[in-house]
């Protein structure tokens, strides 16, 4: 793929932006790559991994002359970050996050993007229960999905923006899915932020059971829950963040699962034999369908553990 970017800028240089940085230079999306990170350690460490060509030690130095500048910080503070760096965007730059929750985002977008700029929230639905610039690899997102969220304009130039975004995650591997930012907000409460709301319930529950000492937790977990384990491993930041700006959507979903639960109470409580078994076996559809989609292998731990 040819260079899309003169100067990709990558403020936040976890999992994510790291491995923005790794796939992006990987597939040589962009001229030069500049990064920028709050903590000195965390920029050394970039510097050291040779993962940027210019670390800044701010982010209005790193966003300066880019014509692609990506926010990879967790989630409730992309606004605020975009906001910090809005004076030093040049024209004609495209301003894109990678946050989990894209309505907060693109409404923060619309309200600080100056004139000129290309504001088009991100999401790459690709990720693991690590963190940090050592935690990311250039292959994280190869076969799986970027989810973009234009602004509801159609003028030229910012359409050709969104298409060459497009074209960014492509080279990195990725399909690419243009969505309405509410839309994406319930679809991924239903496929990501409630799952992991369930491994952080189950894991505290079984924590706080005080008949089953700790110690027989961690003998006896099978692979439920021990895959319910590695869920409720991420990030605390990013997921408490997740579920604070995508309280509607969390909070609608959880309803529907929180009656669909009951149903299940009642068919084990009256020992309704059928009613469990058409269920299960229509979930083992679902997964197999998965499968069959590309989205993850038949084998257990399939790639690096990838949650999201
Ligand atoms: P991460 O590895 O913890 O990295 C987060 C980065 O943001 C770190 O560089 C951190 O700096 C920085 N940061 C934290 N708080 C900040 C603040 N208040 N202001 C400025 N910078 C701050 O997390 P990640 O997994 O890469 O997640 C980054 C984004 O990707 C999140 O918005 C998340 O929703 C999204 N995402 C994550 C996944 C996933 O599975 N992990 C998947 C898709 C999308 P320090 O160096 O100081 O810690």
């Amino acid at each position: 793929m040819s260079v899309l970017y003169q100067r990709l800028a990558v403020i936040g240089c976890g999992l994510i932006g790291s491995s923005v940085l790794r796939a992006a230079r990987a597939a040589g999306l962009a001229q030069t790559y500049a990064a920028y990170d709050r903590s000195a350690e965390v920029r050394s460490r970039v510097a050291a991994l040779g993962l940027a060509d210019d670390v800044c030690d701010t982010p209005q130095a790193a966003a300066a002359g880019a014509d692609l500048v990506l926010i990879a910080t967790p989630p409730a503070a992309i606004g605020p970050m975009a906001g910090q760096i809005a004076a030093a965007l040049a024209p004609g730059a495209t301003l894109t996050d990678v946050g989990s929750a894209k309505q907060a985002v693109l409404d923060a977008f619309e309200a600080i993007a100056p004139e000129g700029v290309f504001a088009i929230p991100g999401h790459p639905v690709a990720g693991t229960e690590q963190s940090g610039p050592d935690a990311g690899f250039a292959e994280l997102f190869r076969g799986r999905w970027a989810i973009l969220c234009p602004l509801p304009r159609t003028d030229a130039p910012y359409l050709a923006a969104v298409a060459r975004l497009s074209d960014f995650w492509t080279g990195m591997g990725s399909q690419v899915e243009h969505m309405d930012a509410r839309h994406h907000d319930l679809v991924l409460a239903v496929t990501s932020h409630l799952p992991h709301l369930i491994a952080y319930n189950i894991v505290g529950t079984a924590a706080d059971l005080e008949d089953v000492t700790e110690s027989e937790v961690m003998k006896f977990s099978a692979g439920g829950f021990r895959d319910f384990t590695r869920i409720a491993a991420s990030d605390p930041v990013m997921w408490r963040d997740v579920f604070l700006l995508n309280k509607d959507a969390v909070l609608e979903i959880l309803a529907r699962f929180t009656e669909d639960l009951q149903a299940l109470s009642r068919a084990i409580r009256w020992g309704e034999a059928d009613k469990l078994e058409a269920l299960f076996v229509r979930t083992r559809a679902i997964r197999l369908g998965i499968v069959a989609a590309g989205q993850e292998s038949a084998e257990p731990n399939f790639g690096r553990n990838r949650t999201t």
